[in-house]
Order: C-alpha cells, then sequence, then structure tokens
C-alpha cells in the first residue's frame, strides 16, 4: 500500500493520453461510458474462480455472445478436462496481416469476507472520498468520474481487456472506421491454474491460430500510470535444497566444530552460486546470457524511475550493484533465495547443531538460457565444490560415504522470451502507440516476472509481445481487486489505434 502510495507521485496527468487519441473514439466513448460500464459489470458478476468448471463455462458462453454480437466469428475449443478456450476471428478487407489477441477470463479464489462490501461478484462502482472508497450509484447518463473504479474479482486481471477490445471495435464500427490487420481473438480460462492445457490447445489448432504475432493483454500497467509495450518477459525455475548434518541434533558445546553443520553448510552453498550483488558464480552460467543490447539498455534507462521513491519506501540505505538501476537489473538473470531454514532462533533456539537445512530458491532466465541447462550447470557446479548431488532423500548410506550431500528438487521452469524492438510486430505496434500518443510509448525491453509467453513462441513460431492495460494498484489476485476506469477508457483507445493502424506501421518486405 505504501509503495503504491509513493509511486503515484510519479503519475503522468491522466488527461494526456485522451487528448492524444483519436479524437472520435474518444467521443464515441465519452458517449457510452456507462454503457460500458454496465457491460463489463454484467460479465464480472460471473463467478469466475479458477477450476469452477461451470462457472468457466457460464463466462465462457457470455463472452462468446458479446463477441458474435460484434459479428466475430466465434467458437469454444475444448480440451477435455480444461475450460474453453473463446476463440473468434475478424477478417479485415484487403489485410495482409494478422494479430491474435490473448487475455483469460478465469480469476484467483476469494474469500468474500474479506472484500469492501463482501461480494467480489457484485461489482461495485466506488470513488475515492477522504481516503475510502465509497459506493456510488451509476448514474443513467453523463460521464464517470475517471478516477473510479469498478471493484469486484476478475476486473483488473483480466477482463476489463476482453471489454476494452470488444468496445473499440464498437468505436471503430460506430465512427466509420476499419481494422487494417485481422484480428483473432483467443480467451483463456486457465491462466490461474497454470495454464494446463494451454500447450495442448496451441498444437491441436496451431493452423486456426497462424498469424504474425501475438499481443498479450495482462498484467499491470507502469506505477506512473503510463501505458507501456512490454516486449519481453524474464523465465523463472525453482529450486529446493536440502543438506546434510549429524542424523540427530548435537549440543553444540560438546560436538561444535568437530560435526559438520548445516546451518554453515547451506550458507557456503548459496553464497557459492550467487554474491552480494547478484552475479551468479555457476561456471558456465554466463556462456547461455546473451547480454542486453545497447538499444535494450538506452530503452531500460529511459524509462521512468521508480527507484529512489521506492527506496523511500522500503527503507533500503542502497540496492545491489551499487545502486544499479531496477530496470536494468531486470535485463540480467536472477537468483532470488526464497527461504533458508535450520534449527531455531530466539525463544525457541537450542545449543545444538541441526540434522539438515532447507533453502528454496528462484531463478529468474533470460532469452537463450534453458531450464535444463540451468538444471545440468547447477548440479555441475556443487559437484566441483565438493557436494555429492542426489534427487532423492539422502540415504544412510550416501551420507556415510560424502562429506557434504545436498539434495535438489527442482520445480518446473519457463523460458524467457524477448522480441526486438526492430522486428516487424514491434515497430508497427510501437508506430502505432507512439502515434496515437503523440510522443513514444514506454518501451520496456523486458518485464522482471515471469508469463508462459515461451510457449506460444515454441508451439506456434510467432513473436508475442505484452501490453497490458490495469492500474498498477488494481489489487490483482488479492481481495479489493478493481480496474481504474482511465485505464479501461485509455485501453479502448488503445486498441482502436491498435486495430486501425498496425497496418499502416507494418515495415513492408521487399520481394
Ligand atoms: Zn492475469
Amino acid at each position: 500500500m505504501r509503495i503504491a502510495t509513493a509511486l503515484l507521485a510519479l503519475a503522468a496527468p491522466t488527461t494526456m493520453l485522451a487528448q492524444r487519441a483519436s479524437a472520435p473514439v474518444r467521443d464515441w466513448r465519452a458517449t457510452h461510458e456507462i454503457a460500458i460500464v454496465r457491460e463489463m459489470n454484467a460479465l464480472l458478476a460471473l463467478p469466475n474462480i479458477t477450476r469452477d468448471t461451470a462457472g468457466l463455462r457460464r463466462n465462457a458462453t457470455a463472452i462468446a455472445a458479446l463477441m458474435q454480437r460484434r459479428g466475430i466469428a466465434t467458437r469454444l475449443l475444448e480440451v477435455s478436462g480444461g475450460p474453453p478456450v473463446v476463440y473468434g476471428e475478424l477478417k479485415a478487407t484487403k489485410a495482409t496481416r494478422t494479430i491474435v489477441l490473448y487475455a483469460h477470463y478465469d480469476g484467483q479464489p476469494v474469500n468474500a469476507s474479506e472484500w469492501q462490501g463482501g461480494a467480489p461478484f457484485t461489482p461495485a462502482f466506488r470513488v475515492q472520498r477522504d481516503g475510502k472508497w465509497v459506493d456510488t450509484p451509476l448514474p443513467d447518463s453523463g460521464r464517470l468520474d475517471p478516477e473510479g473504479r469498478i471493484f469486484a474479482r476478475g476486473s483488473g486481471d483480466d477482463k476489463a481487456p476482453i471489454i476494452a477490445i470488444l468496445a473499440a471495435l464498437d468505436a471503430i464500427k460506430a465512427t466509420g472506421g476499419s481494422p487494417s490487420v485481422n484480428l483473432k481473438f483467443f480467451f483463456e480460462g486457465e491462466e490461474e491454474s497454470e495454464s494446463v492445457h494451454l500447450e495442448q490447445t496451441l498444437r491441436t489448432h496451431a493452423a486456426l491460430l497462424a498469424s504474425d504475432g501475438w499481443i498479450f493483454c495482462d498484467s499491470p500497467i507502469h506505477a506512473s500510470r503510463q501505458l507501456q509495450v512490454v516486449l519481453g518477459v524474464r523465465g523463472s525455475m525453482g529450486l529446493e535444497l536440502t543438506v546434510y548434518g549429524p542424523s540427530r541434533a548435537l549440543h553444540s558445546g560438546h560436538y561444535g566444530n568437530w560435526a559438520p553443520n548445516p546451518g554453515i553448510l547451506v550458507a557456503e552453498l548459496v553464497t557459492s552460486l550467487r554474491d552480494a550483488d547478484g552475479r551468479i558464480l555457476v561456471k558456465g552460467f554466463q556462456d547461455d546470457v546473451t547480454p542486453p543490447t545497447p538499444k535494450e539498455i538506452a530503452a531500460a534507462r529511459a524509462l521512468p524511475r521508480p527507484d529512489s521513491a521506492l527506496r523511500q519506501e522500503l527503507l533500503l540505505g542502497g540496492t545491489e550493484a551499487n545502486d544499479a538501476l531496477l530496470a536494468e537489473r531486470l535485463l540480467l538473470p536472477g537468483l532470488n533465495v526464497r527461504g533458508i531454514r535450520v534449527g531455531n532462533v530466539e525463544g525457541a533456539a537450542a545449543n545444538a547443531i541441526a540434522t539438515d537445512a532447507k533453502a528454496s530458491i528462484d531463478f529468474r532466465l533470460v532469452p537463450r538460457q534453458t531450464p535444463e541447462r540451468i538444471r545440468q550447470l547447477v548440479e555441475a557446479h556443487l559437484t566441483a565444490n565438493g557436494w555429492y548431488v542426489t534427487h532423492a532423500a539422502a540415504t544412510d548410506q550416501e551420507r556415510l560415504t560424502h562429506r557434504k550431500v545436498v539434495r535438489l528438487v527442482w520445480g518446473g521452469g519457463d523460458e524467457a522470451t524477448r522480441v526486438s524492438a526492430d522486428s516487424p510486430l514491434a515497430t508497427a505496434l510501437l508506430g502505432a502507440m507512439d502515434e496515437m500518443l503523440g510522443k513514444p510509448i514506454l518501451r520496456v525491453p523486458t518485464m522482471g516476472g515471469s508469463l508462459p509467453t515461451a510457449v506460444f513462441e515454441h508451439t506456434l513460431g510467432v513473436p508475442l509481445i505484452v501490453f497490458p492495460i490495469a492500474n498498477h494498484d488494481d489489487n490483482q489476485h488479492a481481495k479489493d481487486e478493481n480496474i481504474r476506469l482511465q485505464n479501461l477508457w485509455d485501453g479502448i483507445d488503445a486498441f482502436a489505434a491498435m486495430f486501425t493502424r498496425l497496418d499502416r506501421f507494418w515495415p513492408r518486405t521487399t520481394p
């Protein structure tokens, strides 16, 4: 909460975007705000808790109906055991390019009693008064406070883009425009459950999904409230490890300096993997790391810098690598210690040498690194450092015959993706967005977190760019999830500009 407040200080004037957007689209939206919100609220009133098969199907059917009403050729893509993907196509006359728009309609589980009003599926329009969000009835006509928000599960993450896309199509039609590229829509219902059937769906329908690239409409925008184009995501991989000491806890006075101490061993192991400045020390690790290009570094440096506001809020006297910029640090691979557990502390502390210690680690990957290769390198590094590596619980015999034993349990991993700002899809999207804004849109070379974007690139062989619209403080996955109306309006403007102007900025390839 405190972080969000500080970052608001960076916020750009909210009217800037609207003034630059295509005037007819903006005017159309201004006279249809209440209708758009009512349509969104009807969708938000359908419970969409991930894995709730019946509820998700009601959502899919409702979204399909909204699409059909717009003349989109719509069908449900079914896989056994998973919720349907709502798929649609809208062909543009004489278009030679096709993009696919991704959003997801499922949401995280809710604890209704924690929510203001106690009803996450009764969408509430609220405006802020004296620091409190106050329920406000939707008027029958007129404009809505753009700082007002709709509160409901799924509002920010991730039904708002679906509504914004459909409203943009309405606005284009009503203002006599037409899309300049063929549009395909892929609205998933399983994103909050690790997209278990996504790869299967993409494989099964690869021909149907043929395109020049995907626009992935999920996640929140920049904390400065400015729209952004996110060209990459980092990959991820988890590791749980256990190092072993004596088979029973020992008196630290009688046996200290003699029995190996798991607390010391786990510290030694972790610091052998990574130094205090984030450099990963695993031999060969850097070989697969494509260094950020000068252009990517320049793009990261050009972004608004939340660094000092964050430092204030987080009470940090300094940050890693000599206070290097956050946006630049995200261009690099990372190794984060999620937790270390050994023995007990404070009131529960005992003068004992523990039997084992555990650490939980997550790696963040950059392009060209694969989870499989990370695994090989880390295991070779540990072996070279005298560790006996096992993947099952260490046996008595293993503990007896090796000085240092570590058990590694690897989690599944996602690879990173990163699209060059010079690629055709990025050139077209950036061109259309720059034109709409009348200034360069924020170009984020990569987000720090991970999304399953690699599965799209691998399965379909096409680039993917993340284009979020939700406010950064949308409480996604938490209580009181919301969408700020100005973000919805900006999203509509952006999608309208994207659909109508993309082809104009698409580089022509000479035959
Ligand atoms: Zn999401």
